[in-house]
């Protein structure tokens, strides 16, 4: 690893990496290499400190109790939190949209507190959302049409400090009948998309990469990619 190596956080994929989640963290060094600049994941599990010195983090979905340990975990190690102070560029998938605001309630109806990195909180819905969501983007920057797989019982509610990522064309997003889908505040993006989400949606990827370089990356040509976000769009 050379000083310049580009650090990705993998945050606890020992408790956090439902339907390949852990994919995004995959894709963003896939991404780097690509275009020949050096990267690598750096995983960080319940045994590690989180640290504050990488220039990206993902952190995948989880059922409720995974999800708890996780809470604890960052709560106890703030490196995430001092992370996103000065910027650094944070992707939440689904449950850890959830870990990431002021508190969550299982469905059993117990209430934790998370991180507060999200001004949101999520209660349970009557029914779980389970399938494929379309949305057009609502976040400067993004251009194309974000697609997914979402599966959730929380409904996530988002206050003033915090805006959607994008708005549902197809499925039904944050869960709490107002359109949403995600969360971003400051550097900090949330989505209830799995997919992974960064296969899916290669322009969120390199947004974030960019982010986390101070600088802009050519587009990289990728025709599979493109066709499959075709048929995908075709089918919902
Ligand atoms: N347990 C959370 C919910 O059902 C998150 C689920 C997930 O990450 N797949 O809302």
């Amino acid at each position: 690893m050379s000083e310049s190596t580009v650090r990705i956080g993998l945050v606890l994929p020992d408790v956090m990496g439902t339907y390949g989640d852990n994919g995004n963290a995959l894709i963003l060094r896939q991404r780097l290499r690509m275009r020949d600049i050096d990267a690598e994941v750096v995983q960080i599990t319940l045994s590690d400190p989180v640290p504050d010195s990488l220039d990206v983090y993902t952190l995948g979905g989880a059922e409720d109790s995974a999800q708890r340990l996780a809470t604890r975990h960052l709560t106890r190690y703030p490196g995430l939190q001092n992370a996103a102070a000065r910027g650094a560029p944070v992707l939440a998938i689904c449950a850890a949209i959830q870990v990431l605001g002021h508190w969550y309630e299982t469905s059993a109806g117990e209430r934790v507190d998370g991180i507060s990195l999200f001004d949101v909180t999520t209660a349970p819905q009557a029914t779980r959302s389970i399938g494929e969501v379309v949305t057009e983007p609502a976040l400067e920057g993004l251009t194309q049409k974000l697609t997914g797989f979402e599966n959730h019982r929380g409904g996530t509610t988002l206050g003033l400090d915090a805006s959607p990522l994008a708005k549902v064309t197809h499925g039904v997003g944050n869960g709490v009948g107002d359109g949403r889908e995600g969360v971003v505040q400051g550097s900090v993006i949330g989505t209830y998309m799995h997919g992974p989400v960064l296969a899916r949606n290669p322009e969120l990827a390199d947004y974030l990469l960019e982010r986390a370089l101070g600088t802009t990356l050519a587009p990289l040509e990728l025709p599979e990619v493109a066709e499959l976000r075709k048929e995908r769009l075709r089918r919902t």
